[in-house]
């Protein structure tokens, strides 16, 4: 089964990815294994990459994840087309995908399975990529040989850390652009000094990591859904024209069209009134 997982990972450009036993996972969730019939296997821990030259834009004004289509809507596509094919070799096992809503934690099961270490941003920090990848997980009933790595940290420099503008402004700047509703006046003053209409890359765009997979080009995912309708830098024009199919499928669409729209039109104003 993992030669085969082998050949389909890498048709499909997916290069970080290990097994470790289920038992070994800690299982956060349970009914959603429940749900599946598992109870022991093992889980394949996926680190999907989603960094692309678009990111690189010095335009862009959305955090890196933000730039492509959603990630949930690409594990949505892997998984619709690996769990039947699975299930049809193997038909004796059984399988489930997930990424993000969860059984098990999986920041840890990555850290776990090899796929990186876990960074002082509370992310996981794999060396190619750095922490520019998503987590999923493929479960399966099959007892497959592996094994389970020491938990490693990153270096430690602190520089996620001592560029988080946390302790400054009161909260993660990252939420800040996600709160629904208005904005205080001071709110808006930090929201419009970070000028950024949605999420915040500071705490990894400043680890030497991120800097290392960006100099030696490591960082470029391959997947070609997020090469694929990259938009960097949004604007009030490019929303207004996006179908709602579209906007339903872009990671700011979970809070609704009216969050991000603030946004923009605070960032769009600003910018008038300096011109
Ligand atoms: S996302 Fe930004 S504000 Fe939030 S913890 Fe990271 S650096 Fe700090
Ligand atoms: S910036 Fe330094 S401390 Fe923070 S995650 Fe990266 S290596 Fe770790």
């Amino acid at each position: 089964m993992l030669n085969f997982l082998a050949e389909y990972f890498s048709e499909h450009h997916i290069d970080l990815y290990a097994p470790i036993p289920l038992s070994e996972c800690e299982v956060r969730k349970p009914y959603l294994l429940e749900r599946e019939g598992i109870s022991d296997g093992t889980a394949i821990l996926i680190a999907v990459p989603y960094f692309t030259r678009a990111c690189l834009s010095p335009e862009r004004n959305v955090s890196a994840y933000a730039v492509s289509r959603d990630y949930h809507g690409f594990f949505n596509a892997l998984f619709a087309d690996l769990l039947p094919i699975l299930r049809q070799k193997y038909p004796h096992e059984k399988f489930a995908g997930f990424a993000d809503h969860s059984p098990i934690a999986e920041l840890q099961a990555a850290a776990q399975a090899g796929l990186g270490v876990i960074g002082q941003n509370s992310l996981l920090i794999t060396e190619k990529y750095s922490s520019y990848v998503f987590l999923g997980e493929l479960i399966t009933s099959a007892v497959l040989p592996a094994k389970t790595q020491a938990v490693a940290s990153c270096m430690g420099c602190g520089a996620c850390r001592k560029n988080c503008p946390m302790g400054e402004i009161g909260t993660c700047l990252s939420a800040l652009t996600q709160k629904k509703g208005d904005f205080t006046s001071e709110e808006v003053g930090h929201f419009l000094h970070y000028s950024s209409a949605w999420g915040c890359d500071l705490c990894q765009e400043v680890c030497p990591y991120t800097k290392k997979a960006i100099q030696t080009g490591s960082i470029f995912s391959k997947i070609p859904y997020f090469q694929e309708c990259a938009i960097p830098h949004l604007t009030l024009k490019i929303l207004d024209e996006m179908t709602d199919e579209e906007f339903a499928r872009r990671a700011y669409s979970w809070r609704g069209k009216a969050t991000i729209r603030r946004n923009l039109e605070l960032m769009e104003e600003h910018l008038k009134k300096g011109e």
